[in-house]
């Protein structure tokens, strides 16, 4: 399962679970999702989706990607 930060043409937020990335997109494509507040459909994954072009999931403390300073999340 996979959360996803959605973000609607109102411009609310709200989390919705997902199986998988593909999942996510099917269910956006055919409209399937609505805004708990408003009823959009017209939903648009927001900042925290894993595949969108800039960085925005970064998950070591040095801020790289693929860290190579030797920073403790290496470990984990
Ligand atoms: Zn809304």
């Amino acid at each position: 399962m996979i959360r996803y930060r959605l973000r609607c043409a109102e411009g609310h937020a709200f989390d919705e679970w997902f199986q998988n990335a593909a999942a996510c997109d099917d269910r956006l494509k055919e409209a399937a999702v609505a805004c708990p507040e408003c009823g959009s459909t017209s939903v648009a994954k927001g900042i925290m989706a894993p595949n969108v072009a800039k960085p925005a999931s970064v998950a070591t403390p040095c801020g790289q990607p693929v860290c190579a300073c030797g920073c403790p999340a290496l470990d984990a």
